[in-house]
């Protein structure tokens, strides 16, 4: 059932701008992406925590009408963790009534069900190098379709072990695309990708594009 408008029609914003798609089936696109403020982890390796705070309140018209000045076909709505701000919901679905493709960047900690079917979610599972395993919803794995995806952030060979392990556990791969990415700075990629091939993983993996394109510059 569509959701009504809220009461308080507003949501706090770190930023929008536009930009390659660096990561996800969706990677190398031209997307404009909504940073959502505000985060309940805190990954050790988290490259956005300019977004824990600060930000901008700003309309559900404002941010329809500054994302809609870049013209554009995709939408990543990420943060921060944008599911922590209860607005996203009313955001997704107004997006996709605007004919968006729309895809959610998410944590995996938080409730992933209301979440407008249209999105296409990109749900991260939480190794233990980022410290934040504990905070993994496993029910939400059940509220998946085929069209979302998986990703595990990996920063260690223990990490590539335990996401080999969940991928068994869940029938992960039954249930949508796997992505496997390695933590830049912390494992090869060279490494994780000869991993893959030995074990014949049924998985993506991938580089972060931007980082490659732009190395850590903020806003890309
Ligand atoms: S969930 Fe994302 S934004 Fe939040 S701390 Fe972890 S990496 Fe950073």
């Amino acid at each position: 059932m569509p959701l009504q408008p809220p009461a308080q029609d507003r949501l706090r914003v770190s930023e929008i701008f536009y930009s390659l798609q660096g990561e996800s089936r969706t990677v190398g696109w031209p997307t404009v992406f909504i940073r959502l403020t505000g985060c309940p982890l805190r990954c050790l390796y988290c490259d956005t925590r300019y977004a824990f705070q600060g930000g901008k309140w700003l309309s559900m018209a404002d941010i329809l009408a500054q994302t809609a000045a870049f013209y554009p076909h995709y939408i990543t709505v990420t943060g921060g963790e944008p599911l922590a701000q209860k607005n996203c919901l009313y955001l997704l679905q107004s997006l996709c009534d605007a004919e968006y493709a729309v895809s959610l960047e998410t944590s995996g900690a938080l409730d992933i069900a209301a979440v407008d079917s249209r999105v296409s979610i990109v749900m991260d599972l939480k190794t233990p190098s980022s410290g934040e395993e504990s905070k993994n919803r496993y029910l939400n794995v059940g509220e998946l379709k085929q069209s979302d995806q998986i990703k595990f952030v990996l920063g260690t060979r223990a990490d590539y072990d335990w996401a080999c392990l969940k991928l068994d556990e869940y029938a992960l791969a039954q249930v949508c695309e796997v992505l496997f990415s390695p933590v830049q700075g912390a494992l090869s990629a060279t490494d994780l990708a000869n991993w893959i091939l030995a074990d014949h993983l049924p998985v993506r993996m991938q580089v972060q594009l931007h980082k490659l394109l732009w190395g850590d510059e903020k806003g890309r």
